[in-house]
């Protein structure tokens, strides 16, 4: 078994779609990125990769590249996951944290599993996602920005 770590954060910014854990959620702000800047999918990739030893997300997809433009951060997440396939890991459970102030993460977060076990091609169940605010501290209080944290346990499968 190995586990791994994941953090990530992205700014806030008035009139860009947010998305969330691969869902769209109405807001009057999204988050600022390369990619479609979905910090909860960015935290869960780095703690899939680090489970397996290998390096962060910037080295697999670089934010100065053309192809990783506006990408949906579920593409990168697919290709996360063949990467450790490729190695030989399987994944036993993924837990994460969205500290979000505004808006109200909850009624998105069944969807948000849903999205994201499909991708990994793995039972929803395996998949945790919780929000929490930081009661108006700081930049997620202030609403400057969103950050998720997420670890990833893992497993190496007995090769034949
Ligand atoms: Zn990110």
């Amino acid at each position: 078994m190995r586990v791994g770590i994941g953090y990530d954060v992205h700014k806030l910014e008035n009139n860009i779609p947010l998305i969330l854990g691969g869902v769209s959620i109405p807001h009057e702000k999204g988050l600022v990125a390369h990619s479609d800047g979905d910090c909860l999918v960015h935290a869960i990739m780095d703690s899939l990769l680090g489970a397996c030893g290998l390096y962060d997300i910037g080295t697999y997809f670089p934010d100065n590249k053309d192809e990783f433009k506006n990408i949906s951060s579920l593409k990168l997440l697919s290709k996360v996951n063949e990467l450790i396939t490729d190695k030989g890991y399987e994944i036993r459970n993924i837990d994460s944290v969205i500290i979000c102030e505004r808006p109200k993460i909850k009624p998105y977060i069944d969807l948000m599993k849903e999205t994201l076990s499909s991708v990994l091609n793995i039972d929803k169940e395996l998949i945790s996602i919780k929000a929490t605010t930081e009661e108006k501290l700081g930049f997620t209080g202030k609403e400057e920005g969103i950050a998720c944290q997420a670890v990833s346990l893992l497993n190496k499968k007995e090769s034949n």
